[in-house]
């Protein structure tokens, strides 16, 4: 991995994202979050949102009663599941990042949801994600 090379990619596609005129729902928050948290906005859900700050570090505005997306509420994630998960999911949103796809780990063990069903809800419109972000293995 050449972590000089991705981090260029990284910040490009934010500087995309700051010069895009939002015309969706939802894409002037996160135009405005990629410019609080110099960093790429990579996955929201009920929990919180995720951000790739570098190659190796990312960030969380956590969901909680309180939660306001300013920098103090921004937390590096420690929890290596979810840190692996964002990097899945990095890799797969943005083509040009598909190395960050992470490696299986040798203690991984396969991902016990029922991928097909999943595929079904999206076909649907609905925006789930299993929690192995596709890769298909989950670590312990
Ligand atoms: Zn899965």
């Amino acid at each position: 991995m050449d972590r000089g090379r991705l981090a260029e990619l990284i910040e490009s596609r934010r500087q995309e994202i700051l010069a895009s005129v939002p015309t969706r729902e939802g894409e002037q928050f996160l135009k405005e979050m990629t410019e609080l948290t110099q960093a790429l906005p990579v996955w929201g859900d009920f929990d919180g949102w995720w951000y790739l700050r570098s190659v190796l570090t990312v960030v969380v505005h956590r969901e909680t009663d309180d939660l306001k997306y300013d920098l103090d509420h921004l937390e590096v994630e420690n929890v290596q599941a979810k840190r692996i998960f964002v990097h899945a999911m990095a890799a797969r949103k943005f083509p040009e990042l598909a190395e960050l796809k992470p490696e299986r780990p040798p203690d991984a063990v396969d991902c016990d949801q029922d991928h097909k069903a999943l595929e079904k809800l999206r076909e649907l419109g609905y925006n789930f994600e299993c929690h192995c972000a596709g890769l298909g293995w989950q670590t312990r």
